[in-house]
């Protein structure tokens, strides 16, 4: 159906108002002062590189002036570098409802589920199989593909839609592997109910918390689960490149190896003992020598969950998930894209997204109206709500400059015709 300007069905003061009474009871309004985000700017991109903490700039720079020029090698002693994935673990571990001793701040997700299936294969002796859900983001799919050609007749993928998953789980399921929050249609699946099926099948269970952490309350301990990683760049805000971290149940500890043994996970760095001989419990995930910068950008960026509860976090981006299809709706942008994102709340993340066949070139309108969302091929628009910084007000005017794309048609400029290198 086409768009006709400004349909009478919309009460655009309404909105607004809408807006102005939602931001002003937000309990939560007080966090978006403890970003840098430019003027102008809304961005709804938080599920993909989260904005800057204000408590980031400070610390880097002292960890550039003072212990890296000033204090130099003593800093790993001086400024507690070498106990920082574990510390930074630490922080991570309240978001994911994991009690302490089994979070480890580390490498990017494509290592950790690296390092984890690894574990998982050889801790399931007669089993070889990788249990994966279609449309999962492709990184897992292909690490899984990776460890497999290395392991040959020892490990295997097996890939169904989701909702095959309970009929295709059989004893050769070694572990099962599955994204919290889906990339592409932000899709919530239920932990607990999953990895309890994966259990009563005797597989193991490995969750991606990519699109989660940060962002919703989790509760891996709770739901028994063995294994998780997550990011450390997208909700947590730990800026690009940032580490992300690595999860492993206290029940597995010390039965577990990890193929890339490295220096930093032995038991003792500093003997140089030339046999590998690992630290105890999550500590042996650690390879080689942490990523300094980033790790203390990340640790000063978690000061941001200091003093909020996560299920207010998750609380706000209900609200804000439902205003903006509210908003979508009665600005009739939901007749032209169609809304990916599950209707029940329980079963959404936190990002909206639509899709239609020129959702790149919409992306790229919005974009140049300051409104900064994102595009997964081949045809979805993303909407990332980021509770922490994001405003009912940043909702209302991401509707109403989408409902101009659509109405403009700007959407078609030819200036569109050649997509970016990252969308
Ligand atoms: C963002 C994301 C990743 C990123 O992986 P890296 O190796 O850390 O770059 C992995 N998995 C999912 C589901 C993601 O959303």
């Amino acid at each position: 159906m086409l768009i006709e300007p400004w349909a009478e069905t919309v009460d655009l003061r309404q909105l607004t108002e809408g807006a102005k009474a939602l931001d002003s009871a937000d309990p939560l309004a007080y966090a978006r002062a403890l970003f840098v985000l430019p003027e102008g700017v809304t961005y709804l991109d938080g599920n993909s590189l989260g904005a800057m903490p204000k408590s980031v700039m400070p610390r880097v720079q002292e960890v550039l002036e003072q212990q890296w020029a000033e204090d130099l090698i003593a800093s790993w002693n001086r400024h507690g570098w070498i106990d920082l994935p574990l510390r930074v673990g630490e922080r991570i571990a309240p978001l994911i409802g994991a009690a302490q001793g089994q979070t480890l701040c580390v490498d990017s997700i494509s290592v950790n589920l690296f390092k984890l299936l690894a574990t998982a294969i050889q801790l399931q002796d007669s089993r070889s199989v990788i249990l994966i859900a279609e449309g999962d983001f492709p990184t897992d799919g292909y690490v899984a593909a990776g460890l497999a050609l290395l392991l040959a007749e020892r490990c295997e993928i097996r890939r169904v839609p989701i909702a095959q998953l309970p009929s295709v789980l059989d004893d050769s399921v070694a572990v099962v592997m599955l994204t919290e929050v889906n990339y592409r249609t932000g899709e919530r699946y239920p932990m607990a109910e999953l990895t309890e099926l994966a259990h009563d099948a005797g597989a193991l269970m490995l969750w991606d918390l990519a699109h989660s952490a940060g962002v919703m309350p989790i509760h891996l301990d709770d739901c028994n689960v063995d294994m998780a990683v997550g990011c450390g760049y997208k909700f947590l805000n730990g800026g690009p490149g940032a580490p992300g971290f690595l999860y492993l149940n206290k029940r597995l500890h010390n039965r577990v190896q990890q193929p890339l043994a490295g220096w930093l996970g032995h038991a003792k760095p500093f003997a140089f003992d030339a046999r590998y001989s690992p630290a105890a419990g999550v500590a042996r995930y650690l390879a080689g020598t942490p990523p300094i910068i980033s790790m203390q950008a990340l640790d000063a960026a978690l000061d941001v969950f200091d003093r909020v509860s996560v299920h207010a976090i998750r609380q706000k981006s209900v609200d804000l998930s439902r205003f903006l299809l509210e908003a979508l709706q009665g600005l009739d942008v939901l007749e032209t894209l169609r809304c990916l994102t599950p209707g029940t709340e329980s079963a959404r993340g936190s990002q909206i997204s639509l899709q239609h066949a020129d959702a790149w070139g919409m992306s790229q309108a919005l974009i140049e109206r300051g409104v900064i969302v994102d595009f997964r091929a081949p045809d979805i628009l993303r909407i990332g709500i980021a509770p922490l910084y994001n405003s009912f007000a940043d909702m209302h005017r991401c509707a109403q400059a989408l409902r101009d794309v659509l109405v403009s048609k700007a959407y078609d400029d030819p200036k569109y015709a050649v997509k970016l290198t990252v969308t």
